[in-house]
């Protein structure tokens, strides 16, 4: 569904991804960890076209993007959660489930409404429709985060760290939605995550990348039971507690 064939970005003299060649299938759930500065963003922002590869190529169903296909792309079929949520701090929770689909797609007012609620009750927040979005804790924040993402209908989400700026006992509710997400066979999750719990549960695939390097992949169990790298087994005693 998305390739990555030899992708190198480098921001002035520093590059930040490495020769990464990597195959996303349509339905699978990959879980991308490697340490802070490692090129993880980065990289799933080259897979959204939010971020334009210095060479390489991005390659979308076996199609090679065109500049004009990658804006449309990036808009049009994939959602992104990131770490801070963003949610729009003008709008009330309904509006913010509301504003991509009346916008980008044209979905009639009160058609987005009625979808918005049904992701707002997959999330466990119908009820703070009405609400501006600081009024709600981090972790409610970003359940509404998710639901907006799914406004859109994509087939595929990439999630930014999605709980590493939440209080720890915000972390459960926000895994548990995307656990149950999870279960949609064909949609497609991209998830930079140090949550290996989650990882273990949910990742058909887990990438591991280092200093922009793609270092393993592999099976969550082979990440649990036998990772090869040195410096994997590092990253994994600090994260594993
Ligand atoms: P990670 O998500 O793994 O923490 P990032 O992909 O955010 O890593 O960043 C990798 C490296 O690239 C970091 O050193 C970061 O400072 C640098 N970087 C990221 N985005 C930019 C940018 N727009 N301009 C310059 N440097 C950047
Ligand atoms: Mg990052």
């Amino acid at each position: 569904m998305i390739r990555l064939e030899n992708v190198s970005k480098s921001f002035g003299t520093h590059e930040v991804l490495k020769d990464i060649t990597l195959s996303i299938e349509e339905g699978e759930k990959l879980v991308i960890i490697g340490p802070s500065g490692s090129g993880k963003s980065t990289m799933i922002r080259c897979m959204n076209f939010l971020e334009e590869p210095t060479s390489g190529q991005v390659i979308i169903n076996g199609q090679v993007m065109s500049k004009k296909q990658r804006a449309h792309i990036n808009r049009a079929n994939s959602s992104m959660v990131f770490q801070q949520f963003n949610l729009y701090p003008h709008l009330t929770v309904l509006e913010n489930l509301t504003i991509a689909p009346i916008r980008l797609k044209h979905v009639k007012k009160q058609d987005a409404e009625e979808a918005a609620m049904v992701y707002l009750k997959r999330v466990g927040l119908e009820e703070k429709a009405s609400v501006y979005p600081s009024t709600l804790s981090g972790g409610q924040q970003q359940r509404v985060a998710i639901a907006r993402a799914l406004t859109m209908n994509n087939k595929i989400i990439f999630f930014d760290e999605p709980t590493s700026s939440l209080d720890p006992e915000m972390i459960q509710g926000v895994l548990d939605v995307m656990v149950e997400l999870s279960k949609e066979n064909n949609l497609t999750m991209v998830v930079v995550t140090h949550e290996m719990g989650f990882a273990r549960k949910v990742a058909d695939r887990i990438v591991f990348l280092d200093e922009g390097i793609l270092l393993e992949e592999g099976t969550p169990e082979h990440f649990f039971t036998n990772p090869r790298h040195e410096r994997l087994k590092l990253f994994l005693s600090k994260i594993i507690r």
